[in-house]
């Protein structure tokens, strides 16, 4: 297995919420690859593509640095980056909101109590801007993992964190009082590349085939 420079390359996220329906889309519109768990990269047998499985979390670099041409990601990873990529087509999978949460028995029913407070989350660019827009001063505390339990240790007062049935909040004993962000899986794509004939061409022939199987969101 080798990459080929004919091909255009496709980041997809390697193991996690988005990889079964992202690998079930690739097959529903005929692509034939092989996907082994320890494999970093597959090439498609009947398209001019190759596919990188890695890690969500730098998909949006490497489609930005030209490492790949294409990815498949959360929305929510896209905006936070703040990398300078295209974003392409939603794909009405992976659906979730970046939500504003604080303890059910804290009485907050507003951001603006949250005033002076810290925000422990794991989206800390996206955070910061959602706040400074709407002039409320937090102090925003940056955790990699579990935020929804922050509150109970004493760590911070809210958390923004990504909700989709809304579970976790609950198991937390913490209600959403604000969204700041809504999101699903979407394509993104490396500007040079969309300008690049050859490679805007084969692009295009995916996207075709990727509208043909998503039915709209709403
Ligand atoms: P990786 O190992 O690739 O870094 P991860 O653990 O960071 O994976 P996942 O938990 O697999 O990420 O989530 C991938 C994406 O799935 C999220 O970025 C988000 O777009 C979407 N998603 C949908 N529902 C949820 C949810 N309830 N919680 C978290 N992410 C969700
Ligand atoms: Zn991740």
């Amino acid at each position: 297995l080798r990459l080929n420079d004919d091909h255009i390359k496709l980041a997809i996220q390697k193991d996690g919420r988005l990889t079964e329906d992202t690998r079930n889309l690739l097959r529903t519109v005929g692509l034939h690859f092989e996907s082994y768990k320890q494999r970093l990269f597959s090439n498609c047998r009947n398209f001019p593509m190759d596919i990188l499985y890695v890690r969500d979390d730098d998909i949006a670099e490497y489609v930005a640095e030209g490492v790949v041409d294409l990815g498949i990601v959360g929305r929510n990873l896209v905006v936070e980056s703040e990398k300078p990529v295209e974003e392409i087509m939603p794909l009405n999978y992976g659906h979730c909101s970046l939500k504003v949460a604080v303890p059910a028995e804290s009485g907050i029913e507003r951001i603006e109590q949250l005033s002076g407070c810290k925000v422990a989350t794991s989206y800390p660019a996206t955070t910061t801007r959602f706040f400074a827009e709407r002039n409320v001063d937090v102090n925003v505390i940056t955790i990699s993992g579990s935020v929804e339990i922050t509150p109970a240790l004493g760590v911070a007062s809210g958390i923004v964190d990504l909700v989709s049935t809304g579970s976790s909040l609950r198991l937390n004993d913490l209600v959403a009082i604000d969204t700041v962000l809504a999101s699903q899986s979407i394509v993104i794509g490396n500007r040079d590349a969309l300008a690049n004939s050859h490679k805007a061409a084969i692009i295009e022939r995916l996207l075709t085939r990727f509208r043909g199987v998503i039915t709209a969101s709403e």
